[in-house]
């Protein structure tokens, strides 16, 4: 074993959204700190393969949406129509500029770590024990071995790459022959040209905006689903409301399917096998419930069928680390392992796998060890934490879903519900809905969900989080002035 390089008062592991917001906390504190990183990148999935490029590849979408509805607004109708009709994003082009905007992030985050005087080592790291870190050299010069009384892991999910994929990476099936030959998010990222006709199987958040994403930029795109439904962790008006538009906007939803096995055809392209049940809500199974085999041939095939945490290599046995029964860290409500010293966050822990939920668990953990007494029982609550699909249109929810709701208070459980077309639409030909549910418990008509999808949905929903988390009851939505024309006044004028 290499000797001790150096010794610090804390050591991250896992350059990301929550370990650099807990890093650079801890540092303001005047913490001595080092963050380790092994991908050569700092900002993790949420800068990297997550979030943002996400929200650029969103953003061009409705952008193609607009030129869409701008005949609709009276823009003149040729030539102007013809040529906005026929604008089609340059794929190319767009990836350049998502990819430098993602490489100036991937400075800012650096930059922002020496401001803050967080010492940033580049490599994999690996616990020896609870106190010892030892650090791989992305070059593979010699280990260095560092030292802290408290580690914290921010490690996230795990990133598909080829040596990965030869390992058997979760997210594409194992047991499905030719499963390597789609890609998953990550892969999505890495696509230089737009693709003609895509599969994509999942239900969750990166299928439904994938698939939106790909849809609006022209692709033509099945959506498989093992069930009927999609989204199925929210209130059901998403699911539902979601998948009627994606299916309105072109999507070709395959319900009730199993990929099969996946070959490359001559031209390049990929032939899917797949049974499927046609019709019915319950989910068939083999043997059970007789089943349809077709095949499809796409360009690309994209697995989002969910995403497993990293923790393999990090030698979490040696110094005592926990998992759950799915892999992922065990940590109490503070962020504490099993083990005293060592603390784990974000995506590693499996709990709302969302970036602002890691940089605040982040935070309130460097408060709690380095803030001093005032800070000694600081804690992220996890309770109504909205969330934000960026579906076609957005979606969106915070708090309890009804059927949660009804769980939980039964019968004192009151529920309103609107669906309206937006007013931008009243010029266009396409219309679709927003919905909105308020889910309001007791007398005094606590409101404890909001759920939601429509045009502004994803602005709109950040407000409102704020009134369910200070306790809003109905009455307070209501006494509100509504601001006109909007759909969010419909927010505080539902009956
Ligand atoms: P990460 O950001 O994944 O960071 C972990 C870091 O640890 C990585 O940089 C990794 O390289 C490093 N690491 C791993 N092992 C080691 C090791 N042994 N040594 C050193 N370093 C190591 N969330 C939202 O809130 N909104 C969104 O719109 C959104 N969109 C998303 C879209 C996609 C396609 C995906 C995949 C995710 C999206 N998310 C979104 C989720 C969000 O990206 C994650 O919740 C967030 O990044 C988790 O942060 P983290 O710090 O836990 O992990
Ligand atoms: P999710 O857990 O959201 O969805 C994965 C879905 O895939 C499951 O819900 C499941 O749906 C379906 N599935 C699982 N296994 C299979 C299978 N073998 N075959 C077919 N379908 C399967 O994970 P994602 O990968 O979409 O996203 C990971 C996390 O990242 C999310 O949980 C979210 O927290 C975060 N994220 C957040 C975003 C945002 O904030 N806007 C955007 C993207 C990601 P079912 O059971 O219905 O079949």
């Amino acid at each position: 074993m290499s000797a001790i390089k150096k010794v610090y008062d804390y050591i991250v592991i896992g350059g990301g959204s929550g370990g650099l917001a807990s890093a650079r906390r801890a540092a303001q504190y005047g913490a001595k700190v080092a963050l380790i990183e092994s991908s050569g990148r700092l900002g993790g999935t949420c800068v990297n393969v997550g979030c943002v490029p996400k929200k650029v590849m969103w953003n061009a979408s409705a952008i193609q949406e607009a030129v869409g509805d701008a005949v609709d607004y009276g823009f003149p109708n040729t030539p102007l129509e013809r040529a906005l009709s026929a604008a089609r994003v340059d794929w190319q082009l767009l990836k350049q500029k998502r990819d430098a905007y993602v490489h100036r992030l991937n400075g800012i985050y650096s930059n922002n770590l020496t401001r803050e005087a967080v010492e940033y080592v580049s490599g994999r790291a690996q616990l020896v024990d609870a106190s010892t870190v030892k650090v791989t050299p992305l070059d593979n010069s010699e280990d260095v071995h560092l030292r802290a009384d408290k580690i914290l892991i921010a490690t996230g999910n795990r990133r598909s790459s080829f040596s990965m994929l030869l390992g058997g990476y979760p997210t594409i099936p194992k047991d499905i022959p030719g499963a390597e030959l789609g890609i998953t998010s990550d892969g999505f990222f890495e696509l230089e040209q737009q693709p003609r006709r895509v599969a994509v199987v999942g239900a969750g958040y990166i299928a439904v905006e994938l698939a939106g994403i790909f849809q609006s930029l022209g692709s033509q795109v099945s959506l498989f689903t093992r069930h009927h439904h999609i989204l199925r962790s929210f209130d059901a008006i998403i699911g539902d409301t979601v998948l009627k538009e994606m299916v309105h906007s072109g999507i070709n939803h395959v319900a009730h399917s199993f990929v099969r096995s996946v070959e490359r055809t001559e031209d390049g392209a990929l032939r899917v096998h797949y049974a499927h049940q046609a019709r019915g809500d319950a989910s068939p199974k083999d043997g059970e419930t007789p089943l349809v085999h077709e095949e499809m041939v796409v360009d690309t095939l994209l697995w989002a069928i969910g995403r497993s945490p990293h923790v393999e290599s990090l030698g979490l046995e040696k110094a005592g680390v926990k998992l759950n029964d799915k892999g992922y860290i065990v940590s109490d409500e503070y962020q504490n392992t099993h083990v005293p010293s060592v603390y784990a966050l974000g995506d590693v822990c499996g709990i709302a796998l969302l970036t602002p939920v890691a940089i605040a668990a982040g935070r309130k953990l460097s408060d709690r060890l380095f803030g001093g007494p005032e800070h000694h029982q600081a804690k992220l609550d996890y309770k109504d934490i909205p969330s934000v699909i960026f579906s076609h249109p957005p979606s969106g929810s915070v708090g309890l879903s009804e059927a949660e709701a009804r769980e939980k208070f039964g019968d004192e459980v009151r529920v309103y519900n609107t669906r309206f077309t937006n007013m931008y639409n009243a010029m266009t030909n396409h219309k679709p809905p927003t919905v909105f549910k308020l889910v309001v418990v007791g007398k005094e008509e606590k409101v404890v969900g909001i759920h939601m999808v429509g045009r502004g949905c994803d602005e709109i929903l950040q407000g409102f989080a704020v009134a369910v988390k200070m306790g809003a009851r109905k009455q307070d939505l209501d006494s509100c002035v509504a601001i006109h024309p909007t759909s969010a006044e419909e927010l505080v004028t539902m009956r």
